[in-house]
């Protein structure tokens, strides 16, 4: 997997190589693996709702398949989603891009997944940014 700490400078594709959108500097969340310990927290309902309605926006897709490789088996989630015009959205094969209180994220759409199942804790701007960014899609 690819790994990327907290906070560190975007640049697992060049600017010219990104979605137009997403094109100004950004900070990596959430591009966890075994190898690195990272911060737990019991999943917080309102950020996990977030990012599923912001999921559906996803950036960069398929990058090749991530799977998962906390879980005992390596899975790619499959995720009910209401905001999904399919009803489901399945993680692993792209970005979430978040934008909210003048920061910009982009994190692995597995996120979702490492946050509601693994008890990843991310940085609280981050999550103060997704629910902004939610609540203006709403
Ligand atoms: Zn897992």
């Amino acid at each position: 997997m690819t790994h990327f700490a907290d906070f560190t400078v975007y640049d697992y594709l060049e600017p010219e190589q990104r979605d137009p959108r997403s094109r100004k500097p950004m900070l990596n969340v959430g591009w966890l693996d075994p190898a690195h310990e990272y911060p737990m927290v019991d999943a917080d309902p309102a950020l996990v709702e977030a990012l599923l309605a912001l999921v559906v926006d996803v950036r960069h897709e398929m990058r090749g398949m991530q799977a998962c490789e906390f879980c005992p088996e390596p899975v790619c989630p499959v995720l009910t989603n209401p905001h999904d015009p399919g009803g489901r959205t399945l993680l692993g094969n792209g970005e979430i891009h978040v934008v909210g209180n003048g920061m910009r994220f982009a994190a692995p759409t597995m996120v979702i997944h490492y946050i509601d199942e693994h008890y990843y804790r991310p940085p609280d701007e981050f999550a103060a940014a997704a629910l902004r960014h939610a609540a203006r899609l709403a």
